[in-house]
C-alpha cells in the first residue's frame, strides 16, 4: 500500500491522480490533500478519500472548509504555507504528487524532499526556477523524482536501465498547440487559446502550450531531470501526440514511448513505480491513428521556445526570470490586459534587462523571481 499526498488535488493533474487512485484502491491510501481556494471540490474529495490532513492555501477558504466538515471529518484542516508543509511532511506519506501550478510549488517541493518523501513531479515551474538546487537536494536525501509530465515520463521510461553515457540526445515531442497552422497570431483571443486540440489541462499550461513556452519550460525540465546538456535536447512537432518523447542512443537507435493521449497513463506509472498497474485505460489503436507526422517547430512565430533554450543556456537565475516573466504575462493575457503576441515580447524584455547570477542560492533565485515579476508587470508594449 503506497501512501500518497497530493498538492493541487483540485487541478487537472490532481483530479486525474485521484481517478487512478480510486480505480486501484487496493494499492494506494490518500494521506493528505491540498489546493488553493476550491472549497467545493476539496470538500468532495475529503468525503470520498478521507485523508488524515487537508489544506487550503487560502486561509479564509480553509476556515469555510473546516466549518463544512465539522462533525463528519476526524482529520485535520490546515491553511497557508505552513499547512502545505504539514501536508507533504506527514509521517505516513511515502509519495508526494506535486501538481500545484506555478512557482508557489517550489517551497513545498523542497520541504518534501528534505523530509525524504518520494516525488511525483508535475509542477515543472519549480524545477525550471531552481533545477540545480532541487536535484542536488534530492540526491543528498536519496529521493527519486518521478516525472509526471508525459514527455519526461516517456524519457524516464526510455532511459530505464540505460547507462548515462549511452545517451546521444533527447527528443521532446510537442503537439504544436492550437495555432500551429494559424498565421494571424495578433488577433487570437483568450477563449480560442483555452481550447487545446489534444489535451484537457489547467489554464496556465494551456496558454503555455499555445505559445510553445510549455516546450521551452520542458527543455529546461529535461536538462535538470536527466542531466543532459541542453545542446543534446531537441524538439519536434508531432501533432498526433501519440509518441510522448524519444531518446536517441550513441549507436543511432531511438527509443520512443507511446500511449493513448491521456495524462492518466504517466500519472499511473509515477504512482505505481517501479510496478505497472494493469489496464489503466483502453489500449492504443495504431491502425485507427494511421499516420504519424513530424515537423520542425517555427521559432519565428513561436519565440518562447527559443527563450527557453536561451534561458537554460545562460543558466544561473535565467530560467527563474523566464518563468516569472511568463507567469505574469500569462496572467495578464488571461485577464485580457494584453494580446497573445505580447506574451513573448514581455518575456524578451524582462530577460534582456536581467543581470544573471551564476550558481545562485535559493534566496537569490527567489529575489530574481520577485524582480522579474515586478519588471514584467511594468512593461508597456507599444
Ligand atoms: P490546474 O490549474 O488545473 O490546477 C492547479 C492546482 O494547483 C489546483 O489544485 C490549485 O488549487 C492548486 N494551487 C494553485 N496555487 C496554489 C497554491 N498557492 N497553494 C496550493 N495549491 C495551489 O493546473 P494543472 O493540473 O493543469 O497543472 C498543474 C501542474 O502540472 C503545472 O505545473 C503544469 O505545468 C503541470 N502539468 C500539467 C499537465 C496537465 O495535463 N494538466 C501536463 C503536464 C504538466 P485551486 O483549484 O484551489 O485553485
Amino acid at each position: 500500500m503506497k501512501k500518497v499526498a497530493i498538492l493541487g488535488s483540485t487541478g487537472s493533474i490532481g483530479v486525474n491522480a485521484l481517478w487512478v487512485i480510486s480505480k486501484f484502491r487496493q494499492h494506494f491510501e490518500v494521506v493528505s490533500l491540498a489546493a488553493d481556494k476550491n472549497v467545493d471540490l476539496l470538500e468532495k474529495q475529503v468525503r470520498e478519500f478521507n485523508p488524515k490532513i487537508v489544506c487550503l492555501a487560502d486561509e479564509e477558504k480553509a476556515g469555510v472548509l473546516a466549518e463544512r466538515l465539522k462533525g463528519c471529518y476526524s482529520g485535520e484542516v490546515v491553511a497557508g504555507q505552513a499547512g502545505l508543509i504539514k501536508v507533504v511532511c506527514h509521517a505516513d506519506v511515502d509519495l508526494v504528487i506535486c501538481a500545484m501550478v506555478g512557482s508557489a510549488g517550489l517551497m513545498p517541493l523542497l520541504e518534501a524532499i528534505k523530509a525524504k518523501k518520494q516525488i511525483g513531479l508535475a509542477n515543472k515551474e519549480a524545477l525550471v526556477m531552481a533545477g540545480r538546487i532541487v536535484m542536488e537536494l534530492a540526491r543528498q536525501n536519496g529521493v527519486r523524482i518521478l516525472p509526471l509530465d508525459s514527455e519526461h515520463n516517456a524519457i524516464f521510461q526510455c532511459l530505464e536501465g540505460k547507462a548515462h553515457n549511452s545517451v546521444k540526445r533527447i527528443i521532446l515531442t510537442a503537439s504544436g498547440g492550437p495555432f500551429r497552422q494559424r498565421m494571424d497570431l495578433e488577433t487570437i483571443t483568450m477563449e480560442e487559446t483555452l481550447k487545446h486540440p489534444i489535451w484537457q489541462m489547467g489554464k496556465k499550461i494551456t496558454i503555455d502550450s499555445a505559445t510553445l513556452m510549455n516546450k521551452g519550460l520542458e527543455v529546461i525540465e529535461a536538462h535538470y531531470l536527466f542531466d543532459v546538456p541542453v545542446a543534446n535536447i531537441s524538439v519536434v512537432i508531432h501533432p498526433q501526440s501519440i509518441i510522448h518523447s524519444m531518446v536517441e542512443f550513441v549507436d543511432g537507435s531511438i527509443l520512443a514511448q507511446m500511449s493513448v493521449t491521456d495524462m492518466r497513463i504517466p500519472i499511473a506509472y509515477a504512482l505505481s513505480y517501479p510496478e505497472r498497474l494493469k489496464d489503466v485505460l483502453a489500449s492504443l489503436n495504431l491502425t485507427q491513428i494511421g499516420t504519424f507526422s513530424f515537423e520542425e517547430p517555427n521559432l519565428d512565430r513561436f519565440p518562447c521556445l527559443a527563450y527557453g533554450y536561451e534561458a537554460v543556456t545562460k543558466g544561473g537565475t535565467g530560467p527563474a526570470v523566464l518563468n516569472a516573466a511568463n507567469e505574469i504575462a500569462v496572467q495578464q493575457f488571461l485577464n485580457k490586459e494584453i494580446k497573445f503576441t505580447d506574451i513573448p515580447k514581455i518575456i524578451k524584455k524582462v530577460m534582456g534587462t536581467h543581470k544573471i547570477i551564476e550558481n545562485p542560492t535559493l534566496d537569490e533565485i527567489l529575489k530574481a523571481d520577485t524582480w522579474a515579476r515586478e519588471k514584467a508587470r511594468n512593461i508597456i508594449i507599444n
